[in-house]
């Protein structure tokens, strides 16, 4: 990608038509998505300022926001040798974001103030709100899309001459603009109220249409964890709303509010205790997200022992034993005053995966919860990896793909909802499948259990060394 710049960049420099050449390195066409319209710049210099950069404001007055995001990649002059208009998706490319992003602002800050956004040497800090934020890169990427207006909403797809009307699909009451999805739609509006009771969102009265940067004010409004809220609840924003336009039948709103707290919950408790699941905490831990974690710790480690669901829910734990050949998984079901409505155990033949043996006690664990309750289902499992499967749905294409499909059917017969516990959190269901897989055999106590789980509930309901 550097090397396709470098040529793009050469070509800058000397006389580059702007409708005719292909300067802009857009995979595979290499040629520009807007139409010349009445534009009747010709030269790409006639796009820079005097001093070499882009000019912004006339950027915006003749591409899409899509074709804009490419040119803002392409270095404009060699002379400015410290800032280096590129970006790259890639891990890597963060610090050429910034510096891209400080180079375009100069231009742009110069009509407009955003004071909260400057430092006093006119550096804008804004990309960094995104790409050092605490989400994961998928959602700092989408949040990058939001912040360049470059998302297939409505009026983009209309100033694109792909739709017609810009009218929300989703609601018909406005113009669907990238702020009516995330800040006016009806679904959008209600899923960030239910949030809110759960995170520390921002207050509702900071989102302002302020015009086409109103994302990027509302980051900077924002404090570090309200941003990582922010820019997490609008991916999922985003994602319903894409179901809702291809006619999909959309989540419940209470599956996305279990979905988005849990996401964040399983990102802090892996780091809290990244050996619980080596391969998934590693591949975490390498997108930076250390010190959000190391900020929620606390909460996990409040909750050090297994919690009641709350009143009106039942709570699954599920868990799996694999030694050599030998594996057997353990479900235990129990109401909001921590009573067993069953336990169950079972042995898996011919099973020496872990992963496998941890979906299918989640499988077995759903099916039986759906039979002896007819109360919302809360779901745990110490696997964070099958957690993970499971909640990213349909776009796993693992060799478990199968089963964790079945699981998210069985899931979709009653309102549920599923999170990562830690170990220490689910001893009941790990001392079930060490039952299952050394017992070999499958038992289903109904109101009860074996006498090693009644003896883990006991104390888990009454902890020797409870805080005070
Ligand atoms: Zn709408």
């Amino acid at each position: 990608m550097r090397r396709a710049l470098c040529s793009v960049q050469l070509m800058v420099n000397q006389k580059v038509r702007i409708w005719r050449d292909r300067w802009v390195a857009r995979e595979p066409t290499g040629g520009l998505i807007s139409a010349r319209g009445r534009c009747r710049l010709k030269w790409v210099s006639e796009l820079m300022d005097f001093r070499g950069n882009w000019d912004l404001e006339k950027l915006q007055q003749y591409f899409l926001p899509v074709d804009i995001v490419e040119i803002l990649k392409i270095r404009p002059s060699p002379r400015f040798g410290e800032d280096f208009l590129a970006w790259a998706p890639e891990r890597n490319g963060i610090f050429t974001v910034r510096s891209a992003y400080k180079l375009a602002s100069d231009e742009a800050s110069n009509h407009q103030e955003h004071s909260s956004s400057s430092s006093p040497d006119g550096t804008r800090a804004v990309w960094n709100h995104i790409w050092k934020s605490l989400v994961p890169p998928k959602v700092q990427s989408f949040a990058w899309r939001l912040a360049t207006d470059s998302l297939a909403n409505w009026t983009n797809k209309v100033k694109r001459k792909l739709e017609v009307s810009p009218l929300c699909p989703v609601c018909g009451r406005e113009d669907e603009d990238s702020f009516h999805v995330f800040c006016s739609c009806n679904h959008a509006v209600i899923l960030w109220k239910l949030m809110a009771k759960v995170w520390n969102l921002p207050s509702r009265t900071m989102l302002k249409h302020v015009g086409p940067d109103w994302f990027i004010h509302l980051l900077a409004e924002t404090n570090e964890e309200g941003r990582a809220f922010v820019m997490m609840l609008f991916w999922r924003i985003w994602f319903v709303r894409n179901e809702l336009v291809h006619h999909k039948r959309p989540p419940p709103m209470e599956v996305s509010v279990c979905f988005l707290s849990s996401y964040l919950s399983s990102l802090s408790a892996i780091n809290s205790n990244p050996s619980d699941d080596p391969i998934k905490g590693k591949a975490i831990l390498d997108t930076g997200l250390e010190k959000s974690h190391k900020r929620l710790q606390s909460d996990v480690a409040a909750d050090a022992l297994w919690a009641k669901p709350s009143i009106g829910r039942v709570k699954l734990n599920t868990d799996a034993s694999v030694l050599g050949e030998e594996a057997g998984c353990g479900m235990i079901l129990r109401d909001h005053e921590g009573s067993i409505i069953f336990s169950s155990c079972r042995h898996i033949y011919g099973c020496n995966d872990v992963l496998e043996a941890e979906l299918l006690a989640l499988r077995e664990g759903i099916s039986l919860a759906i039979l002896w309750s007819m109360l919302p289902l809360d779901i745990e499992s110490d696997c964070l990896q099958a957690v993970q499967m499971i909640v990213g749905g349909s776009s796993n294409k693992s060799k478990f793909a199968f089963i964790v499909k079945e699981i998210i059917g069985i899931m979709e017969e009653r309102s549920s909802c599923i999170t990562h516990s830690r170990r220490c959190c689910n001893l009941a269901s790990h001392s079930l499948a060490n039952f299952g897989r050394t017992q070999r055999r499958p038992v289903v106590w109904l109101g009860s259990g074996p006498e090693v789980v009644r003896d883990i509930i006991e104390r888990e309901c009454n902890p020797v060394n409870g805080a005070e």
